[in-house]
């Protein structure tokens, strides 16, 4: 389903990203780990093409982009709409509309990108906000809902497009301790459906529980790509280990 190979950014002398290779099939959970500034938000931003890589190649749901800093810009707008229409992003900070309901964030998409007719689309972002435990708040503003709330809005957003993947960055990093759970619980119920999810974040029970694979990141390369007992455990490498040290 995504297939990264020799993905480099760089922002002006500081090397972002050096050489990225991954890949994850169809129903995975991988999470991505690591020290601040290590790179992990630029890379997720960049399989959406939020960021445009410097070179390197994104093969994410059948459509393959090869070196998209060098493309002509009709040809990666085109690719980065259709890499768009099946990849949904979380972000750490919500991004909701404030001046639209919590329904109406939900189906904005559906309505202007896809074309679902009105009445449709409140019915599936009804379902939708039920789903992530906020049926009662189909019609309040963003304003007047807590940050795990509005996080919860976001994740039926990002469901409403019907994604092949969902990209997390720090989804709860947000949100005070007590808010987070709400937030994580709606993850671990889209990863037992078998959605394909690439998570940014520093919860390690998450990562323990729900992730199939850990991508731990550093200085702009994958450091390791291993499972979460090996992470998680006392094989982990030394540089993991220290990481996670300074975690808890
Ligand atoms: P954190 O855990 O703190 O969010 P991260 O691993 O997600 O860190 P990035 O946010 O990808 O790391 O940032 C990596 C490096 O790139 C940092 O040195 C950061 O200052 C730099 N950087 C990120 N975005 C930009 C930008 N838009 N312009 C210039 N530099 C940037």
């Amino acid at each position: 389903t995504v297939r990264v190979s020799a993905l480099a950014k760089a922002y002006g002398a500081n090397q972002v990203l050096r050489n990225i290779n991954l890949e994850v099939a169809r129903g995975e959970v991988v999470v991505i780990m690591g020290p601040s500034g290590s790179g992990k938000t630029t890379f997720i931003r960049s399989l959406n093409l939020l960021e445009l890589p410097d070179r390197g190649s994104i093969e994410i749901c059948g459509v393959a982009l090869n070196d998209p800093a060098m493309l002509p810009a009709r040809e990666l707008r085109r690719k980065t709409l259709q890499i768009r229409q099946q990849t949904a992003m979380v972000f750490q900070s919500f991004n909701l509309f404030p001046h639209m309901t919590a329904l109406q964030n939900v189906i904005e998409g559906l309505v202007s990108v896809k074309g679902v007719a009105k009445a449709e689309a409140r019915e599936r972002g009804l379902a939708l906000l039920g789903k992530v435990g906020l049926a009662e708040k189909a019609d309040a503003y963003p304003g007047k809902l807590s940050g795990g709330q509005k996080q919860r809005v976001a994740i039926a957003r990002a469901l409403a497009m019907d994604p092949e993947v969902i990209l997390f960055d720090e989804p709860t990093s947000a949100l005070d301790p007590e808010l987070r759970d709400d937030v994580l619980n709606v993850m671990r119920a889209l990863a037992a459906e078998g959605m394909t999810m690439l998570v940014v974040t520093h919860e390690t029970r998450f990562a323990r529980d729900v992730a199939d694979r850990i991508i731990f990141m550093e200085g702009g390369h994958v450091l390791e790509d291993t499972t979460p007992s090996l992470f998680f455990g006392t094989q982990g490498s030394e540089r993991s280990r220290q990481f996670l040290g300074r975690l808890h």
